[in-house]
């Protein structure tokens, strides 16, 4: 591992931590929350590596009481940030939702997407972007995905040694099979990645009605903080500014839907005019464009997840260590370059996204 993991837990209640690793502007660097129960305790969400859930798991021992093991993991939904160190909890009651189980035929095993990032093509926009992003994860550490061993629908309520803990299914929203988790004598929710802090967020079900739908789900269980699925806790407050963001969007890909808009014109209009340019991956906006025009135009095949990455990494800015002069050279207008960034994302080389400045993503 070449980037650093959190040196401790943060305590959100005497019962509850969090594992919060400096996720901004990444892929892959998830939130988990321990709940410390009489005797038990419960995981929510496992991390992406092995040497990851290593960490978490000497970091729990640290907090936990002599003796009390995580005999339950939870995952909110099936993608393997947050479910691939599963593999590491063997004895463990896995619960996730029925459709989360159901849809996990659909999400890459370790070995499989770390042959897809060694064997990716860096003199393209996809191969760079995924190099970038998930290059730092390895191999994963050799794991082996290991799926939920108990499902539910609708809504499941744990006592976790005296900690009251409902599982409150939300998907389809972020992926099919999405649940929350609600903490109701603690005041707090993990919403998994329904929400994302101070990250451009990326969903793979939508459409974006039902984002908002999930988002305002958080909000009716009335928390004091909650925990997205990356980046910092957030406050109810956040979680509002979170569902305008949604609305806003929504409204801009529809009336572009209504224009007869092409997609590659939208989304470089909507990075280039990022309304959040203090949060990171303004690239991610070209897949939920992307994904509402399919929901807008009836489309329900089976969207290729690779080729949405493949696009969005077409309007994704490229850090000045990894650009070697591929870019157009020209000190183009917005329109321009716009239309520059439009057409990297379908075949062209990579390309500075001049519209966005200061959206460069770290490399770790
Ligand atoms: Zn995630």
């Amino acid at each position: 591992m070449n980037f650093p993991l959190p040196r401790d837990l943060r305590a959100l209640t005497p019962r509850v931590h969090a594992w919060l690793p400096d996720g901004h502007a990444t892929w892959g660097m998830a939130n988990c929350v321990l709940v410390a129960g009489r005797g038990t305790a419960l995981l929510v969400d496992t991390p992406y590596t092995a040497g990851m859930t290593g960490r978490l798991l000497e970091l729990a021992a640290g907090v936990l009481a002599p003796g009390t093991g995580i005999d339950t993991v939870v995952n909110t939904h099936g993608n393997g940030d947050h479910s691939y160190g599963n593999a590491l909890f063997p004895k463990a009651r896995i619960i996730a939702t029925e459709a989360n189980a159901r849809h996990l035929c659909a999400e890459p095993a370790p070995a499989d997407l770390a042959r897809l990032v060694a064997a990716s093509d860096a003199s393209t926009p996809l191969g760079a972007y995924v190099r970038r992003h998930f290059g730092r994860y390895g191999d994963f550490g050799g794991l082996s995905m290991v799926p939920p061993n108990e499902t539910f629908s609708g809504e499941l309520v744990l006592d976790v040694g005296g900690v009251a803990v409902r599982l409150i299914e939300v998907g389809p929203a972020h992926t099919e099979g999405d649940l929350i988790v609600h903490l109701p004598d603690e005041g707090i929710v993990c919403a998994g990645d329904v929400l994302f802090s101070e990250d451009h967020p990326v969903h793979w079900a939508g459409p974006i009605d039902e984002i908002h739908r999930a988002t305002m789900r958080v909000l009716e269980c009335d928390p004091r903080v909650v925990v997205a699925g990356h980046g910092p806790l957030m406050s109810p407050a956040d979680v509002r500014a979170y569902a305008e963001y949604l609305l806003e969007l929504r409204e801009a890909i529809h009336s572009a839907h209504r224009a007869g808009r092409p997609l590659a014109q939208l989304s470089a209009e909507l990075v280039g005019g990022d309304t959040r340019p203090h949060w990171g991956l303004t690239e991610r906006m070209a897949i939920l464009a992307s994904l509402e025009y399919r929901a807008l135009d009836h489309d329900d095949t089976p969207p290729d997840l690779i080729g949405l990455v493949g696009f969005a990494a077409g309007f994704a800015a490229v850090p000045a260590d990894e650009d070697d002069g591929g870019h157009d050279g020209k000190d183009a207008d917005g329109a321009e370059t716009a239309g520059a960034v439009a057409e990297s994302a379908i075949a062209g080389p990579l390309v500075r996204n001049a519209a966005v400045p200061d959206a460069v993503p770290p490399v770790a």
